[in-house]
């Protein structure tokens, strides 16, 4: 047990590292239950910054901005898991960082992250680690094809990941990411992706929305809804595994787990982001207290709150490319009344970039499906 924390209560300042969509949304979230926000990253009118209280503009590795940052916040948080270790070592000497710098540590480096796992006994594909071309093909005898292969680092949506039909790719893949360090992982052949947003408070206490079931597009996510088609004992076993991983990491605040359902009914985890995660966008409107609100909850040290869904949901994410052919038509998406349009105001539309989604709630998941996607449509019909 820890000791008793005094909680942060509203009308604390909350320090963001990072100033995307994550940060804006948990600004949203803190906002409204009156507490004020300060961010920080090196970017300038950015989705946090626009609805935070005070927007600060410096690169990580200025150390004196950032313990200038920490010295003004009661608490601090991120939304990017990135962030230079050093600067959060820098900031936690003014302020809690939480979830802390040592979780952070393990999830912005995969080999890290898979050994850590592996280690504790959490189920992950086979991997080995990948510093040059002999190694890569020492690892594809051990492993077998198909694989993917990954760089350990800076890599998300994909980027940094090149598949292996054969021995004969390796050489190409090894030049196409790079030739660092990196990952060789078997390919698994999958049923079903999903994940599991989790948190745990200050006092150990555990809380998450079930299983969420996730497709990608071009390695994006794509759509998300709520329940997923898993099997009761599947959804048993996986949010057994969440428990487990957030107690035996001593998460205080948000952590989402990607896992993988093979066409064998085996669970893996294929990663963890130790924020708020695209796949928990939904909660925002589907359930009663959203990741952005647990967030707050679990950082500030106060009980967690309730997670009941109020309805299934579908979530999809509107990326730039829906910009092609000039602005979406957002008169249409507004005439489906069991739709909420979430858009992040970014003025830089680019293809691939996140812009902002859509969220529908429905009796079933199917249902709410299928909503979601007539709305993404109609956003095309201008
Ligand atoms: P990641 O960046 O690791 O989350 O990977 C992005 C997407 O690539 C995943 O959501 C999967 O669709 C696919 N992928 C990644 N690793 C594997 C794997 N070992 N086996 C099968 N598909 C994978």
């Amino acid at each position: 047990m820890r000791d008793p924390l005094t909680p942060i209560l509203p009308g604390a300042v909350v320090g963001v590292l990072g100033s995307g969509q994550l940060g804006r949304m948990f600004a949203i979230a803190a906002r409204q239950l009156g507490y004020r926000v300060h961010t920080f990253s090196p970017e300038t009118d950015t989705p946090t910054g626009q609805v935070a209280d005070v927007e600060i503009t410096a690169p990580y590795d200025d150390l004196d901005a950032i313990r200038d940052f920490a010295q003004n916040v009661h608490v601090l948080t991120f939304e990017f898991e990135n962030v230079p270790a050093l600067a959060v070592d820098a900031a936690a000497e003014f302020a809690p960082v939480r979830p802390s710098g040592s979780v952070l540590h393990i999830a912005q480096h995969r080999l890290r992250e898979k050994s850590f796992l592996e280690g504790k006994g959490f189920p992950v594909a086979p991997f080995r680690a990948v510093n040059s071309l002999d190694e890569l093909r020492a690892a594809i005898e051990q492993i077998g094809c198909p694989a993917i292969l990954k760089t350990a680092v800076s890599g998300y949506d994909g980027k940094g990941q090149v598949k292996l039909i054969n021995p004969a790719d390796a050489e190409a893949a090894f030049t196409a990411t790079g030739s660092q360090e990196t990952i060789l992982e078997a390919f698994i052949d999958f049923e079903l992706e999903f994940s599991i947003v989790a948190a745990r408070g200050y006092d150990g206490a555990f809380a998450h929305w079930g299983l969420i079931e996730n497709t990608h597009r071009n390695h994006i996510l794509d759509l998300s809804f709520a329940p997923a088609r898993v099997s009761q004992s599947t959804s048993i076993k996986a949010l057994e595994i969440a428990r487990n991983l957030l107690e035996t990491l001593d998460v205080v605040g948000v952590l989402c787990i990607e896992f993988f359902l093979s066409r064998d009914q085996r669970i893996f985890i294929n990663e963890l982001a130790p924020r708020p995660h695209n796949s928990g966008h939904l909660t925002i409107n589907a359930a009663l207290t959203s990741q952005f609100e647990q967030q707050l909850r679990a950082v500030c040290g106060l009980p967690l709150g309730a997670t009941n869904f109020l309805a299934a949901a579908a979530m999809t994410n509107l990326l730039g490319d829906l910009w092609q052919g000039g602005e979406p038509n957002w008169a249409a998406v507004a005439g489906f009344p069991d739709v909420k349009l979430h858009l992040y105001g970014k003025d830089q539309v680019r293809p691939g970039r996140k812009m902002g989604h859509l969220t529908a709630l429905a009796p079933t998941a199917n249902a709410a499906v299928e909503r979601v996607l007539d709305a993404r449509k109609r956003l095309t019909n201008r």
